[in-house]
């Protein structure tokens, strides 16, 4: 069991407005409706490297 740190990044402006600690025993790409303070909004956030 590993555990890695994953950054949720805006998919319409790109920043990185999220970090989370994921677990191994993950099955997809996390893709999560977060506000992001850049977008005013809530968007789709995706996790980046
Ligand atoms: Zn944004």
């Amino acid at each position: 069991m590993s555990q890695r740190k994953i950054a949720l990044a805006c998919s319409v402006c790109g920043s990185r407005n999220y970090t989370i600690a994921a677990s191994a025993t993950r099955t997809q790409r996390l893709e999560v409706n977060k506000f992001c303070k850049h977008c005013g909004k809530y968007t789709l956030h995706r996790e980046t490297r």
